[in-house]
């Protein structure tokens, strides 16, 4: 059957105010409209050179092994865990929410023996329940998420590197939903290797990951070899077992990206031109005043939905900044109103996976949508849609509590 499609793509206005992702900054797709040139042209080279170094900006690392991945977070992810751990070598796990799960799985998936830890979605772990099962197993690697949207949770870092560092474990860290919305310093922490996407605080949309390697990691990387046969295209890999992947082969990646700029895949060029364009912002701004940004509009949301009487999801001292969740009023459809806030408003929000699907609402408040005017309009839709599905809640004390918590922060 054919079907004549005449129409061009004509989007919804909407405001995405779920956990990501989010309304691009308009620049950000702005730049992605930008011309392409050739990947090998001296201007694209430059064009890379500029993204890594911003990238180290926003990384807070000095990793000179600092570039994109093509693809989504997940790419990224992929990326790391098949070029960083060889078959049958263990990966440690900590699972709070859906994203350790999917660490677990990509982990398995690669031949990796995964053992998990976990804790109660809403919770986090601390350093000693890791050192612990660290000590108790051994594993080659730690992979952790920073930030996993799935519960809102923030899992603290900045001891993991040193404990890694004692055991003689690699620490990679998934940070998509957390980075620039929340504290990060790769290098001071000791973080191995780091990945991202654009979607959420980045302020883009997704199909770019960024990562970086410290030393460690690339060390570790470069004992890798690219194929069965040996090499024959000049690459710097080494003897150890292949990386079973080709697309995700960082050795591959890192002579791609670097100074020989060997042949890999054609670059992604517009996600190049959104990927640099989310980090210049990013780091005009400073990645500090970035995370306090986020800070401000975040709380002022959080405390505005408490206002409406909705109750916060989770340990709210280790909650991210950008997103949060609140149980949904007992008797309410949550899906339901979620459906009117789409339509009669254009606002979405996002419910959540597993054990809270259906029992939370998530609301983000990043990237380009943490902003004043994002918040207060979320805050007087909610209460609009409460009340009309029979909650009784205190007219106007949403945008009110927000409004206080601006003027307090001034
Ligand atoms: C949102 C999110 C992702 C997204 O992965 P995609 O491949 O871009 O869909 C990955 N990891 C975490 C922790 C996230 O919150």
């Amino acid at each position: 059957m054919h079907t004549p499609i005449q129409a061009p793509v004509n989007p919804p206005h909407r405001l995405l105010m779920g956990p990501g992702p989010i309304n691009a900054d308009p620049r950000v797709t702005r730049a992605m409209s930008a011309a392409l040139v050739g990947q090998y042209d001296p201007w694209m080279t430059e064009t890379m050179n500029e993204t890594m170094a911003l990238y180290r900006d926003v990384f807070q690392t000095e990793n000179e092994w600092t570039f994109l991945i093509d693809g989504t977070s997940r790419a990224g992810i992929e990326a790391a865990l098949v070029s960083l751990v060889e078959p049958g070598e263990k990966v440690l796990v900590p699972v709070f929410g859906r994203f350790g799960l999917l660490l677990k799985e990509i982990g398995e998936r690669i031949g990796a023996d995964v053992v998990t830890i976990e804790t109660e979605w809403g919770q986090v772990f601390t350093p000693e329940q890791i050192e612990q099962a660290i000590v108790a197993e051994r594993p080659s690697v730690l992979a952790v998420v920073q930030g996993d949207t799935s519960t809102t949770m923030n899992q603290p870092l900045e001891d993991l590197g040193e404990i890694c560092r004692r055991h003689g474990v690699l620490l990679y860290t998934d940070v998509t939903a957390s980075v620039a919305g929340n504290e990060l310093r790769t290098d001071d922490w000791g973080l191995d290797a780091v990945t991202a996407g654009l979607q959420k605080c980045l302020a883009g949309p997704s199909g770019s990951s960024p990562i970086t390697l410290s030393d460690r990691a690339v060390e570790k990387i470069r004992t890798r070899r690219h194929v069965e046969a040996g090499i024959a295209d000049g690459s710097t890999a080494g003897p150890g077992p292949v990386i079973r992947s080709n697309y995700f082969d960082l050795a591959q990646i890192m002579d791609y990206w670097g100074p020989q700029r060997l042949n890999h895949h054609t670059e992604a060029t517009s996600m190049l031109y959104g990927a640099r364009e989310c980090a210049r912002l990013l780091t005009q701004e400073g990645m500090d005043r970035a995370v306090a940004r986020h800070a401000l509009h975040g709380h002022a949301m959080a405390s505005g939905l408490a206002a409406l009487g909705l109750e916060l999801f989770g340990d709210q001292e280790h909650r991210m900044n950008n997103v949060v969740a609140v149980l949904i009023p007992e008797g309410i459809n949550g899906d339901a109103v979620r459906a009117s806030i789409l339509s009669d408003y254009g606002i979405e929000i996002g419910t959540s996976f597993g054990p809270l699907h259906g029992r939370v609402w998530r609301i983000g408040t990043m990237g380009y949508n943490a902003r004043r005017d994002a918040v207060m309009t979320t805050l007087s839709v909610m209460e609009s849609v409460l009340r009309a599905a029979g909650v009784s809640v205190v007219a106007g004390a949403g945008t009110a509590t927000a409004l206080e918590h601006y003027q307090d922060a001034a």
